[in-house]
Parts: C-alpha cells; sequence; structure tokens
C-alpha cells in the first residue's frame, strides 16, 4: 500500500494522460502520478488489438504536435496506420519523454473522494494505494468502457468468445473456422473483411446497417508526406481552426440547390479522396435537412446496391430509419464486397426479434440456429460518461456523477462539473472529442488545464469549480445546438442510446463552430479569469 501526496493525479496513459504528463511534470514542474489499467502505454490503441484495428483520421494529423521535432522526423508507414505501428509510436514518444517513470500500470483507480476541508482529492487504487492530491485529471478516453450485452445463455457456449475491446494480445486464429461476429459498427466494419479472409465461415448479426464510406488506405506519396512536413505549422493552425481537426471543410452551398450533374461530381470526388470526406466535407446542408440527407444518402445506397452483388443482402445491408452521419461513420475496405463471398453470411438480427440466445454450440436469431466455433462481440462502448462513471468518484457532499448525470451528461465546457472542484475531464463530455480528430482536441484540453492549474498555483488559488449556473448554461447551449440537427433521431452511442438504461442525450458538442469555435470560446474564459468557475 502506498500513501503518497501529489500536486496531481492522472487517470489513464493514452495520448490524453501521456501529454497531460509531460506538460504538468515538464512544463509545470509538477509532482505527478499516473495510473493506468494497461501493461504499458497507450489507451484505446493498447485495448483495441482486434484484426484490422486501425486510425480512421489520416495518420498526418492522427499524432502529437507538441513535439515539433517528432513531427518531422516520425514516419507512418500508411495512411491509416494499424493498431500495432501506432502503439509503437505511443511507446517511443513515452521513451523520448521518459514519460513511464511517472506511470504506475496495471493499476486500476477504484475511488476518490474531495475532501471539502483541505481542497485535495484522495484517490484509491485496486493495487490498494491510497494518494491525495491538488488536481485529479480524467484521461480515461471516450471509448473505453466496454459495453458487454447480456445475452442469454453466453455462459453455456462451449467455444471461444471475445470483446473487439479486449483482443487477446497473442492474437486470434480464425483459420477453418466457423466465426461469428455480432455488431456493424465503425469496428466491425474494420474486423469482418479480415476475419472473412481467414475464417471457414464468417456469420454476421447486423442490428442495424451502416452507411459505410471507403477508406482508401496505402500509402502517402513520398512528395505529399514531402508537403506536409514542410507545412506543419500551417497544417496545425488550420486543424486547430477547423470544424473537426481534420482538413476538411463543408461545402459552402446546399445540396438541393446544385445540378444533378454537379453534386454527382462533387460526391464522385469526395467517394474518390476517401476517408471522412463524404461525412465532414459534404454540402452545409446535409446534417440540417432531411431532404439534403436524403439526397447524400442515396449516393451511398446506389453505391451499396451496385457492390453487394445478391440483392436481398444488399437490401439488408441499405440502413433505414437514421439519416446519413447521424452515427459515427464507419470507413471500409472491401466491407461490402465481403458480402460477396461464398463463406459470408449476413444475418438481419433485429427483424426477427434480435439475438435470442447463445447456446453451447453458437448463436440462435430469428428463430433459426447458426452453429459457431468463435464469436467476436463488437458491441461497442458505455461511451464518454463510462469511463468517468466508473472511477467512482465523490464530489463535494460525498455526490456520485451517477447521481450528478442520471438525465444525461452536465458539465461546464466539457472539462469541469459544478460539485466536483479540481477535477478536469480531458474530452468529456459536452466537448467536440469524439466528433473531431481527437489529438487535437486531447491537446487543446491538456494545454487548456494546465495553463489553468498554472495560473492556480501562480495566484494561490487552491480550488477552482464550475459554477452551477455557467454548467446550466453551457448544457442548455450544447442541447440547443445538436437540437437544430438531424443528430439526435438517429438511435447512436452519440445518444446514448446503445445502452439499456442510459438517459438519451447528446453526449459530445457539436459546434456550431466546431472545434475551432470551441477553442476560442475556453481561450475566451481563461482570459476572463476564468469565468463560469469559482476559484478560492
Ligand atoms: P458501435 O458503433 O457502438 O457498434 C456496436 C455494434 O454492435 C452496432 O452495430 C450495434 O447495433 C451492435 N450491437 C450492440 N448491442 C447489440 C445487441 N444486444 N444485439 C445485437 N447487436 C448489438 O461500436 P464500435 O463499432 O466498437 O465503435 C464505437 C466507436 O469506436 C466508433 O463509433 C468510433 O468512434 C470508434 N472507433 C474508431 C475507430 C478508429 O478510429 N479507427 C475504429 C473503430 C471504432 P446498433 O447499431 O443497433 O446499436
Amino acid at each position: 500500500m502506498t500513501s503518497q501526496n501529489f500536486d496531481a493525479v492522472v487517470i489513464g496513459a493514452g495520448f490524453s494522460g501521456m501529454y497531460m504528463l509531460k506538460s504538468l511534470r515538464d512544463t509545470l514542474g509538477l509532482k505527478v502520478r499516473v495510473y493506468e489499467a494497461g501493461e504499458t502505454v497507450g489507451g484505446t490503441w493498447y485495448w483495441n488489438r482486434y484484426p484490422g484495428a486501425r486510425c480512421d483520421s489520416d495518420s498526418y494529423i492522427y499524432c502529437f504536435t507538441f513535439d515539433k521535432q517528432l513531427l518531422r522526423e516520425w514516419e507512418w508507414s500508411e495512411r491509416y496506420p494499424e493498431q500495432p505501428e501506432i502503439l509503437r509510436y505511443l511507446e517511443y514518444v513515452a521513451k523520448r519523454h521518459d514519460l513511464k517513470r511517472d506511470i504506475q500500470f496495471n493499476t486500476r483507480v477504484t475511488g476518490g473522494q474531495f475532501d471539502e476541508t483541505s481542497n485535495l482529492w484522495t484517490v484509491r487504487t485496486d493495487k490498494g494505494d491510497e494518494v491525495t492530491a491538488r488536481h485529479l485529471i480524467a484521461a480515461v478516453g471516450s471509448l473505453s468502457d466496454t459495453n458487454m450485452p447480456q445475452f442469454k445463455g453466453l455462459e453455456k457456449f462451449k467455444g471461444q468468445w471475445y470483446h473487439t475491446s479486449r483482443f487477446p494480445h497473442t492474437g486470434v486464429d480464425f483459420t477453418g473456422k466457423r466465426v461469428g461476429v455480432v455488431g456493424t459498427g465503425a469496428t466491425a466494419v474494420q474486423a469482418i473483411p479480415e476475419i472473412a479472409q481467414q475464417a471457414k465461415q464468417l456469420v454476421v448479426f447486423q442490428r442495424t446497417a451502416n452507411y459505410c464510406v471507403p477508406a482508401r488506405n496505402g500509402k502517402v506519396a513520398p512528395e505529399v508526406v514531402k508537403a506536409r512536413k514542410a507545412d506543419y505549422a500551417g497544417v496545425v493552425k488550420r486543424i486547430r481552426e477547423s470544424f473537426f481537426g481534420q482538413e476538411h471543410y463543408f461545402i459552402p452551398k446546399s445540396v438541393l440547390e446544385v445540378t444533378p450533374e454537379e453534386r454527382e461530381r462533387e460526391f464522385d470526388r469526395m467517394w474518390d479522396a476517401g476517408g471522412f470526406a463524404f461525412w465532414l466535407a459534404n454540402y452545409q446542408d446535409m446534417f440540417f435537412s432531411q431532404q439534403a440527407n436524403d439526397v447524400c444518402a442515396d449516393y451511398i445506397k446506389r453505391k451499396i446496391r451496385n457492390t453487394v452483388k445478391d440483392p436481398a443482402v444488399a437490401e439488408r445491408l441499405i440502413p433505414k430509419g437514421h439519416a446519413y452521419g447521424t452515427k459515427r461513420q464507419p470507413l471500409d475496405t472491401n466491407y461490402y464486397e465481403t458480402f460477396n463471398k461464398d463463406n459470408v453470411l449476413l444475418v438481419d438480427a433485429k427483424t426477427d426479434g434480435g439475438i435470442e440466445e447463445i447456446s453451447e454450440s453458437g448463436i440462435r436469431a430469428g428463430g433459426k440456429e447458426y452453429p459457431l466455433d468463435i464469436i467476436v462481440f463488437a458491441t461497442g462502448f458505455d461511451a464518454m460518461t463510462g469511463p468517468l462513471k466508473a472511477l467512482k468518484l465523490r464530489g463535494r457532499g460525498g455526490r456520485t456523477l451517477d447521481q450528478q448525470w442520471k438525465d444525461g451528461p452536465r458539465s461546464y465546457l466539457g472539462i469541469s462539473v459544478a460539485g466536483f472542484p479540481n477535477f478536469f475531464t480531458i474530452t468529456g463530455p459536452q466537448s467536440p472529442s469524439v466528433l473531431s480528430n481527437m489529438p487535437v482536441s486531447i491537446e487543446q484540453h491538456v494545454e487548456w488545464i494546465s495553463d489553468c492549474i498554472d495560473t492556480m498555483r501562480k495566484t494561490g488559488k487552491t480550488s477552482i469549480e464550475a459554477i452551477p449556473k455557467a454548467q446550466d448554461q453551457w448544457v442548455a447551449h450544447v442541447n440547443e445546438v445538436v437540437n437544430a440537427t438531424l443528430m439526435t433521431g438517429a438511435n447512436s452511442w452519440y445518444m446514448g442510446a446503445n445502452i439499456a438504461g442510459k438517459p438519451r442525450a447528446f453526449l459530445p458538442y457539436l459546434g456550431p463552430e466546431g472545434v475551432g469555435g470551441y477553442r476560442r470560446k475556453c481561450d475566451e474564459v481563461a482570459a476572463k479569469g476564468y469565468e463560469g468557475f469559482e476559484l478560492a
């Protein structure tokens, strides 16, 4: 059992925890302890080792930008590197900045209590540590709390089963096996084509079809890499000021105003570019008008029908009931083509009452038994609020985040929660976070939190806390902005709709000026002496 006092405790050693440590320890000179449940750094990239796992943002911007030399030196092998390569990068960063000496691995935070007299947090871990810290920073990731639905009969299954977010480090050999994949979100869309190449038979259990667009992964031309490196200052400035933390910009027109020929040309251009272009650089009314959205969706539906040979399978793969782009965009590499393979079967796990049960030998759905050797659950996460609630923190008056968020998340700027002084959330609920290229939002929050702590120390303050009224206004603003879009209509994890009993509320923050406008708002709050916060 360790009992120590730190200036700050950081929970998690992924992108956000690593940079938070670097910033507090090396820039401010604080005594910092990081707790990490995994055996090394990496967070998302440590846990998610399923076949086909790779980033969905272009690698030249899916990285740290604080280390300018590394930015120039690091060579990514392709447009969207695979999980092992991203993990190697994070290991390299940890070594380069000597981060591991302040990270306690294989240690999960199990609780924390704010002391209203001393303004200190006491943090407990599953290894028996009980330490105090002035500042507590959650760097736990937005998508780290695994959603494993309680399927009836799972305990009876005689084969092997895995959740994609807790995949074995040794990998899984699917050769010659009958494999079932449950789910068709961004994870499954990456995994399915890979598993289909190995498995004797692959059965995909789809509850909701998704709109997938091609990733178009591959080597990046050396002259493009060179030009980007030469202009990294420009790249960083542009992504920081952009809407989504990417070099994507909406077409400043209505899709309904242009001729069918013009929009077809634009759609082809975005489709051929691959990646998030079709989602984040489409016509500006796509997220606002159902009629405009239908035109964009129709293009993808035509692509699905043209790619999938069996018309009945194609119809099953065509999304119904939600507008295009209102669920997270999966990027695919041969996803639709995979359903043309003889060894791949698509089961509609919704219309016939869903997955009924898991038996000793497979999955029963729609009154039919599908014999399986391996089941892969790609069923996602209790997003954003899940990993924070799991910390079991108690703020002022012993209140928990469960109590605070029983009707949905309430935060101030997605960084802070009223009643939880000196507690910061990196890419927390009601910040742009998952709607942006994550490293951009992570770096912004880390730098803001670091500046805030620095200011507190220089001005002799021992406590900072969001004022409830400022928080109420922020929550109202977050909801007002999103209510003007089509986003709230989908049963997405953005809305908390994937978790039984979770309140239906939009979890991240969408604009209205994207990450650029949000950054300006946060900077303005700081410039006005941390407006909306009480400093004591
Ligand atoms: P997800 O998007 O939540 O998808 C989960 C899938 O499981 C959905 O198809 C869902 O169906 C299905 N499902 C859940 N419970 C089920 C049940 N009881 N019965 C049948 N089906 C069930 O999760 P994910 O694919 O892991 O992706 C989560 C997020 O992680 C992504 O949206 C993305 O932000 C991130 N991600 C990022 C990358 C990357 O950047 N490289 C890659 C993968 C994932 P419904 O749609 O009907 O709920």
